[in-house]
């Protein structure tokens, strides 16, 4: 393997870090770049000082100039909570930034991995969804900053590879969950783990029939670095766990895994909350030879293992 000079936005994140770790370990010249605005230096804050990474403080709304080979591009805060609390600095970040981000490889003739996400298909008609499905979003919705900023960005991907000859890999994430998520970002997995950890009441949402299928970070982090370096596919690619489970299971999940004594609450399901959504994988499995390894009771004990550490050490 020659080592290369990998540039990744939003590294200071929940899905950033952990790849910022393993591009480390496989001897790779790294430069994470964050705005801090959902991430956070204590996620990178074991790589600080290591002779082959460095940390920048920079928003990729404002063009940047640094040289790279490859980069994985994954700024924008990514849960409802995050993502609504300035939705034009969203769209901007998918856009704008977007733009130069792309404008950024070309001058350096740089492969990019774009993370975009199961959320281009909106409330979908189709189930399964596989690549594809054009999606069934709400353009002028509370999650349409999200949303609709994901669909641009995938375009100008495409646009950059069709005009310029840019190198793009777009891989499209379903739910994923681990440690280093934000703890108070409002995300289901994040939530029910503080929720069982304090002994409080589990929060369901709607009827908690709907359903969800969760990658625990470490297979999805794999993925995305076969995305990127293979020579076949530009995407987009779905990446996720194609087993689908209810929030009502996965509430009782957690608190199997918990030890905990929680009960459940139901709560009103937020404005355009998917009914079902569940990732097709087969085009993950033919070009990437891959598919997700750890169960969810794996995963969601490393997940619990961090949460309760942190709690120990009176961080929470
Ligand atoms: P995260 O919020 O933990 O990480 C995003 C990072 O980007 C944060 O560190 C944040 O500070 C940084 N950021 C946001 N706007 C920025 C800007 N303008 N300039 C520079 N940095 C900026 O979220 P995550 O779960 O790690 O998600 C990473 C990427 O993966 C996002 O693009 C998200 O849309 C995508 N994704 C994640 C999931 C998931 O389940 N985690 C699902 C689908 C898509
Ligand atoms: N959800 C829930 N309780 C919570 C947080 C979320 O029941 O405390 C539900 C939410 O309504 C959605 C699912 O869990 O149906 C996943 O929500 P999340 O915000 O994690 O991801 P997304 O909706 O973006 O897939």
């Amino acid at each position: 393997m020659i080592p290369k000079n990998i540039l990744v936005t939003g590294g200071a994140g929940f899905l950033g870090s952990h790849l910022c770790d393993r591009l480390i370990e496989q001897g790779h010249e790294v430069i994470c770049v964050d705005n801090f605005f959902s991430g956070s230096k204590r996620n990178v804050a074991h790589l600080i000082g290591h002779p082959r990474f460095e940390l920048v403080r920079h928003d990729i709304v404002r063009p940047l100039f640094i040289e790279a080979d490859q980069i994985y591009n994954l700024a924008c805060p990514a849960s409802p909570k995050a993502y609504q609390h300035n939705p034009i600095k969203t769209i901007k970040t998918s856009t704008v930034g977007m733009v130069n981000v792309l404008g950024l490889a070309k001058r350096c003739g740089a492969r990019v991995l774009h993370t975009s996400t199961s959320e281009v298909y909106g409330d979908p008609e189709i189930h399964p969804q596989t690549e594809d499905y054009w999606g069934n979003v709400n353009p002028i919705g509370p999650r349409s900053c999200y949303d609709e900023g994901k669909r641009v960005a995938e375009s100008l991907c495409m646009n950059y590879h069709l005009a310029h000859g840019l190198e793009v890999r777009i891989v499209r994430i379903f739910n994923t969950y681990g440690p280093r998520m934000h703890p108070d970002d409002g995300r289901v997995v994040s939530n029910f783990i503080m929720q069982a950890l304090r002994g409080e009441d589990l929060t369901l949402y709607g009827d908690g029939d709907q359903t969800r299928s969760f990658c625990y970070v470490a297979d999805l982090i794999d993925a995305f670095m076969r995305m990127m370096n293979q020579d076949e596919e530009t995407g987009p690619v779905n990446i996720g766990n194609p087993t689908e489970n209810t929030m009502k299971e996965l509430a009782e999940a957690v608190i199997k895994v918990s030890g905990s004594n929680s009960g459940t609450t139901y709560l009103p399901l937020p404005e355009d909350d998917p009914k079902q959504r569940c990732p097709n994988i087969d085009m993950a499995k033919r070009v990437l030879d891959w598919q997700p390894k750890t169960n969810l009771e794996t995963g969601l004990k490393h997940a619990v293992d961090y949460y309760r550490e942190r709690m120990q050490k009176g961080e929470l």
